[in-house]
């Protein structure tokens, strides 16, 4: 494996060349602008999804017609807003998190953007949610997951989200390359650690199609076989 002996990888990308992309490939819808800016002033901002990733999100759904979205990890409701702005009349999102003081804002703009109504918000430990979900029925019901929440629990999220999703349905990971962090062979933290091993077993996973794209902080794309 390749070893770089600093806390964060170099910038895989040419200087200035993610804003470039950004300034001629994004248009942020007004509302999301908003939020983002309204965003920045939280203590946690940096766990917001950047604006191309939403923008990604809106174009997955509708080239696979998602009707069906599942979220793990809401925060402000960035991420949650930009997949509800394009799910169709009839689509509904279950939107997973722990904090009522985060997911407050995120109702706000649900409602501002005029999406509320596509949005179910379920509070509480997102293991305990989705054992729900599979005990009220709800297993292969799924077009689209999305899982942001606390690094640890990924690979128990990623195994509730496999039978969630239906067969061709697709299962999205975020901070999949913790800022380079997973190179550095001797970084041992927990999220590091737990990152790195689930890497490594979707890569052999034979029930999906998966890809790790160096996109944002790192999206993993599992299609479910
Ligand atoms: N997707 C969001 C966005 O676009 O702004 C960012 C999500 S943020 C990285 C992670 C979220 O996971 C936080 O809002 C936190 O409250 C939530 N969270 C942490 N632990 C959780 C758990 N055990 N169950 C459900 N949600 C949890
Ligand atoms: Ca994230």
């Amino acid at each position: 494996m390749l070893v770089i002996s600093m806390s964060r990888a170099p910038d895989i990308y040419i200087p200035g060349i993610r804003e470039y992309a950004v300034a001629n490939g994004v248009r942020e819808p007004e509302i999301l602008a908003r939020l983002r800016e309204e965003t920045a002033a939280h203590p946690d901002a940096q766990m917001q999804i950047p604006p191309e990733q939403g923008q990604l999100f809106g174009m997955l759904v509708r080239l696979m017609g998602v009707k069906r979205a599942l979220e793990i990890g809401v925060f402000t409701g960035y991420s949650s807003t930009a997949t509800a702005l394009a799910l169709p009349e009839d689509g509904r999102l279950i939107a997973c998190d722990i904090s009522e003081d985060f997911t407050a804002t995120a109702r706000r703009y649900w409602k501002l953007a005029g999406v509320e109504h596509k949005i179910e918000l379920r509070i509480g430990p997102a293991v305990r949610t989705l054992d729900a979900l599979l005990a009220e029925g709800a297993a292969d019901q799924f077009d689209f997951a999305f899982i942001d929440a606390d690094k640890p629990s990924y690979s128990d999220y990623y195994e509730r989200c496999l039978k969630l999703v239906r067969p061709g349905g697709l299962i999205l990971l975020d901070n999949m390359l913790q800022h380079g962090r997973v190179l550095v062979e001797n970084n041992h933290e927990t999220n590091v650690v737990a990152i790195r091993e689930l890497n490594s077993r979707i890569h052999q996973d034979e029930r999906v199609d998966a890809l790790l794209l160096p996109f944002g902080d790192g999206l993993t794309f599992a299609r479910r076989r």
